[in-house]
């Protein structure tokens, strides 16, 4: 498959569990719709160039996210790594998928080279900012990326980073 298909995917499979769990408004409740589906979600401390890990044992998902990082971010980390459960099962039961910076601060560094997170970070961008809660958020208007007044309204009603909303922003009509 291309990238763009994988993409694609990617955000059908988001699109899908907003779908099951009825999620008509933000800011979407990502712990409760892992949690329901039998992720066990760990908090702790960890290194702080690490975002979170995924693995699964004994049959059971289990993430992991850094405590360390805020609150958004660490929303962001969890739809990541639940990405990976959705997306890339087989490959945790074999190895811990351990995640440094999935969403950094300059943007998605980390993001741009491996397919799991380019796919894991689509799925993540989705599932918290659905494209049609996105729009209706908008009322219609386009933003400026170079808004920060504009961005920050949107990052607190999505509880998201600044820098994930950018970068959602940025694909906003690739999801279609
Ligand atoms: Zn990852």
């Amino acid at each position: 498959m291309t990238r763009r298909a994988d993409k694609l995917r990617a955000r059908r499979e988001a699109q899908a569990l907003l779908h099951h769990f009825k999620v008509k408004t933000a800011p979407v409740p990502v712990e409760r719709i892992a949690k329901s589906l039998g992720v066990r979600v760990d908090y702790a401390p960890l290194d702080e160039e690490l975002s979170g890990l995924a693995y699964i044992r004994g049959g059971i998902a289990i993430v992991g996210i850094n405590t360390l990082h805020a609150p958004n971010r660490q929303r962001f980390t969890l739809a990541h790594e639940l990405a990976h459960i959705r997306l890339h099962w087989s490959e945790l039961e074999h190895a811990v998928h351990v995640d440094r910076g999935s969403l950094r601060r300059d943007g998605l560094a980390a993001a741009g080279v491996d397919a799991t997170e380019i796919e894991a970070n689509a799925f993540a961008a989705e599932l918290l900012m659905p494209e049609d809660l996105l729009v209706a958020a908008l009322e219609g208007r386009s933003v400026d990326l170079e808004d920060d007044q504009a961005v920050s309204v949107l990052t607190k009603r999505f509880k998201v980073s600044e820098a994930a909303m950018r970068y959602r922003l940025s694909t906003l009509g690739e999801s279609m």
